[in-house]
């Protein structure tokens, strides 16, 4: 009786929480997700078999970047490309101007206007997205002479920070991003299939199991990470 109530609960949790738990921090970085490449990435990881536990869009503000209020919604705009100078230059303009298309209304904005939804100010990860955060998350590269350039490209647009959870899953996305340098990467690979330049290399994945749990506890709470039973698992793993 013993032996079959442990059984049960054992199948539970192993149901519920994978055995193949290693999980890997990956973004997609600006170029990536002005490229409208978002989709393509996910896709490969997903047909791969990795799970994906954890995702959010955000754009990380640099210093000389506040962002501009947009009347009626509380929330700041991102603005995007050329229409950004217009919209500091008249942060009072009537909302939409330049077109909304420009703009990057962020999740925050977005909550705030949905009825449907509760506010959760504290949930938005966005509002803390500042430029330490990339200087700490490179903080190995701050003598290299690319560092301050490599910051202002990662906060040069949204960037859609992920987690991965699967067997050898760092490894796994190491060898399907490719090098760091898009012309030795192999074709079949991101970046190998997807960049030529090593400064707008399209994606970032960890590039070891302790820099994935560091990285992983600096762009997300424990709670934005969700533990789900995937049901294609027994198709995937022996
Ligand atoms: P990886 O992203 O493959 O782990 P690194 O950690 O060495 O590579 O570098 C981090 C990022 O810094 C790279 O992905 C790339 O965007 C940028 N980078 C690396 N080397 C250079 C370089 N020589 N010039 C410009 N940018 C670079």
């Amino acid at each position: 009786m013993i032996c079959l109530v442990l059984g049960l609960f054992a199948g539970l949790f192993q149901s519920a929480c994978s055995r193949a738990n290693e999980r890997t921090f990956v973004a997609i970085k600006p170029d990536g997700v002005q490229r409208h490449l978002v989709g393509e990435i996910i896709r490969r990881f997903e047909r791969k078999g990795l799970q994906l536990v954890g995702l959010k869009l955000l754009q990380v503000r640099g210093p000389a970047r506040p962002a501009p209020l947009l009347p009626g919604l509380g929330g700041p705009l991102v603005p995007r490309g050329p229409g950004w100078s217009k919209a500091r230059a008249a942060p009072q303009a009537p909302a939409l101007s330049p077109p909304a298309s420009r703009l990057v209304q962020p999740a925050a904005a977005t909550r705030a206007a949905d009825p449907h939804r509760p506010h959760q100010s504290k949930a938005i990860s966005l509002l803390e997205a500042s430029e330490e955060l990339l200087k700490e998350h490179y903080i190995a590269l701050r003598d290299r002479p690319f560092y301050s350039r490599l910051v202002k490209y990662m906060s040069s647009g949204p960037v859609v920070a992920m987690v991965w959870q699967g067997l050898d899953v760092v490894k796994t996305v190491r060898t399907m991003i490719g090098e760091t340098n898009p012309a030795e990467s192999r074709p079949g690979t991101i970046r190998g299939d997807f960049c030529v330049e090593v400064s707008k290399n399209v994606i970032h994945g960890s590039d070891s199991v302790e820099s994935a749990r560091q990285e992983i506890s600096l762009w997300f709470r424990s709670e934005e990470l969700t533990c789900w039973e995937d049901t294609a698992e027994h198709w995937i793993y022996a």
